[in-house]
């Protein structure tokens, strides 16, 4: 059969089902009853994002069904393959959300659908190709150990994995790690599933891409240039699955299948590629992914994916926890002379001396030189070492400094995983992504009593005269800004301005790490502000500024302040580690974060303030931003400062409260702000409540001026 003739085949099945399902939803519910998938702000985002239109309710879904229609069936015989495999994809979309409306129908380890903050979570990730791209299984594998092979694979990769089918089985049989956290989500089990990876990207589209809803071409051509995803389809293929790739390779995302009864190559866009242990180069040279290759020479696997894997208790062998012993981790600058290169030295008994389980004192000290090292770097580095620990699979580290807490399970124990290898994982992701600046590197690991020494005499001292140094450094006293323009990537027109006390949206560029940037790379996307020529100190507006704003947003941009929410206020990308709206009642801002799923006092949820800015546009009274901003002596300085601050989910208000309580007294006089301000506990999604809670704590915002 033509593969067109399949492809109408498969979207008459799925537009005839998804009739049949709307018909018996309605019968159930009614035509009213409201529709949606949980924590998204584009109503049904794949709907949404082609057509322009919002589906809120059963009868309106009905109503789309109509476009479906006209899309796929093979009695219009009006659209091509492509746009029937969207409609496709669309009708999946409309049954997907009739099963949530009565809560989460899936359980464990289905993901099923992203919220628009797992969307944004990987915003940051992709920019940087940390996930260079998204693959796609379908169906079952030839065997379990095949399937959790290139599941690996993959993984090491940085590329991220979604699971449609019985692979799902497989990859369980398999004790594949699974979830989100490892980037490796089984979606479902039936084919319709594949829609919520579909979603992703046309939401990636919408956020980042800042595309209109309702301009398809626009679309396609954005997830075509930007979104690196590939489907690995596995025989037999049948029409429906066929259907559903047609809309892939819409989006510009190929099919790799290794069915080779039914299928005929496509150039570009469907590969049969019979031998399903290629499927990883086959894929990855159809889709043009770039991938990183890190050299780590450790026993476990090593990459990005395995960054957000969590141990627990009970499976690890050693733990390193800086709450209870002593530990710390450091980076030093050092003469060239007194450094000797992939030198790695473990001081005290390795982890095999240990029970499993025990608590240990761990020091880890990167000692770096070169040439072109500051000691301005070293905190850059060393904030990495998170990121870069992480990345080994079976260990887990989190904090820094000498509140850091590293875990090694017993897998990676059993593997071979020793103490050396922290320095193998260090020696080569300094050496690799600071190459500027660093020539020669040496590891040292102490592991015992001496380390209480080592962190009291060397590393805290250390410490100390950092803070000092980061203390020191304001907007006023440095010569020179930042740009940044990392997230070009997937946000065309988005420029970040990075200051000593404005640090990057996405929470991860602070000015030291852009100055870094720069050094390293000379052309690349942190640039050089000068700040010579201030128009307004009060809203932050600064003529080379300006000019660098203009120049890298292609003119996108003329003009943005660095201290005003209302006016000309910096862009947002989208993948902005909080999100900061107006309160009109009170005068105030809200404030919300990433993690936090509750509506706020003005109505809506972060995935709903979050919709409100972003693809590098400008919004007055929204404002994307880093949590360490909020406790900055320039958050909104032209509006009032910190004052203003009404809501902050109550997590994140403890994460800032210190510095926040600072700053207020600093510059306000006022003691304990945090009390002042409102938290889920007390107010959600009620203005009014909002208002009393700030009266009865005679908030400063209530006696601002008016900020419209
Ligand atoms: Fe993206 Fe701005 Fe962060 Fe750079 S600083 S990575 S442009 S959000
Ligand atoms: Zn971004």
């Amino acid at each position: 059969m033509r593969l067109l003739d399949r492809v109408f085949n498969g979207s008459t099945t799925i537009y005839e089902q998804t009739v049949k399902a709307v018909d018996e939803a309605i019968a159930k519910y009614g035509a009213d009853k409201a529709v949606s998938l949980p924590d998204t702000a584009f109503a049904l985002p794949c709907y949404y994002a082609v057509t322009g239109i919002k589906v809120t309710t059963l009868g309106e879904m009905k109503e789309a069904c109509e476009f479906l229609k006209n899309s796929n069936t093979r009695e219009q015989r009006l659209a091509d393959g492509f746009t029937s495999g969207i409609a496709t994809a669309i009708g999946a979309e409309f049954t997907e959300t009739i099963k949530y409306i009565e809560g989460n129908p899936y359980e464990e380890p289905i993901v099923a659908h992203f919220s628009d903050a797992m969307v944004r979570e990987l915003g940051l990730p992709l920019v940087t190709e940390d996930i260079p791209g998204v693959a796609v299984f379908i169906g079952e594998a030839p065997s379990t150990q095949e399937l959790c092979d290139l599941i690996k694979q993959y993984q090491s990769q940085g590329i991220f994995v979604a699971l449609v089918g019985k692979c799902i089985d497989q990859a369980v049989e398999g004790n594949a790690k699974l979830g989100f956290n490892v980037r490796c989500t089984p979606l479902g089990y039936h084919i319709e599933s594949v829609v919520h990876i579909v979603s992703v990207a046309l939401r990636a589209g919408l956020i980042f891409g800042n595309i209109t809803p309702g301009h398809n071409e626009e679309l396609k051509a954005y997830t075509m240039k930007r979104v690196k995803a590939f489907v690995n389809a596995y025989a037999p293929v049948d029409d429906v699955t066929v259907a559903f790739g047609a809309g892939a390779i819409a989006y510009g995302f190929p099919v790799i299948s290794n069915d080779t009864n039914d299928l005929k190559p496509v150039p570009k866009s469907l590969v049969i590629q019979p031998d399903t242990l290629k499927f990883n180069a086959t894929s990855i040279e159809a889709r043009d992914v770039r991938v990183k290759i890190s050299n780590v020479d450790i026993p476990v696997p090593y990459g990005s994916a395995f960054e957000g894997e969590i141990i627990r208790k009970g499976d690890m062998k050693i733990e390193a926890d800086g709450s209870r012993m002593d530990c710390f981790e450091l980076v030093q600058a050092k003469p060239l002379a007194d450094v000797e290169d992939h030198k790695i030295e473990v001081f005290g008994d390795d982890f095999d001396k240990y029970e499993d389980g025990t608590k240990i004192s761990m020091a880890i000290i990167a000692e770096v030189a070169g040439k072109n090292m500051q000691t301005d770097f070293e905190s850059v580095m060393e904030r990495k070492f998170h990121a870069f620990i992480n990345c080994a699979e079976g260990i887990m580290h989190t904090g820094q400094r000498d509140m850091i807490r590293i875990r090694v399970s017993k897998d990676a124990f059993n593997e071979g995983f020793r103490a050396k290898h922290f320095g193998e994982i260090l020696y080569a992701k300094l050496k690799s992504e600071y190459d500027a600046v660093v020539d020669k590197c040496q590891i040292k690991i102490y592991i015992g009593p001496e380390t209480t020494k080592l962190r009291n005499e060397l590393a805290i001292p250390a410490f100390d005269k950092r803070d000092e140094r980061l203390g020191s450094l304001t907007d006023e006293n440095v010569d020179e800004f930042y740009t940044c323009i990392l997230c070009q990537a997937f946000s065309p027109s988005h420029v970040c301005i990075v200051t000593p006390e404005r640090l990057g949206l996405c929470g991860a560029v602070s000015w030291l790490d852009a100055k870094a940037t720069h050094e390293l790379d000379p052309n690349g996307p942190c640039q050089i502000v000068k700040k010579d020529h201030i128009i307004d100190e009060r809203v932050g507006r600064i003529e080379e500024v300006n000019e660098a704003v203009k120049k890298y947003s292609q003119g996108a941009l003329e003009e943005v302040t660095l201290y005003s929410i209302m006016e000309d206020p910096m862009t947002s990308c989208g993948c902005f580690e909080c999100i900061c709206g107006i309160e009109p009642m009170s005068n105030g801002v809200v404030i919300v974060n990433r993690e936090h799923t509750g509506v706020t006092p003005v109505g809506m949820t972060f995935s709903e303030l979050a919709a409100m800015t972003g693809g590098g546009v400008q919004t007055p009274g929204f404002m994307g931003h880093g949590k360490h901003f909020i406790a900055s002596k320039k958050f909104m300085k032209a509006e009032g400062g910190i004052q203003r601050i009404v809501w902050l989910p109550k997590a994140l208000k403890e994460q800032v409260a210190e510095k926040l309580n600072a700053t207020a007294k600093e510059l306000y006089g006022i003691d304990n702000f945090t009390d002042m301000i409102a938290d889920e506990t007390v107010v959600e999604g009620d203005p009014e409540a909002l208002m009393n809670f700030l009266t009865e704590k005679n908030h400063p915002a209530l006696s601002l001026e008016p900020m419209m």
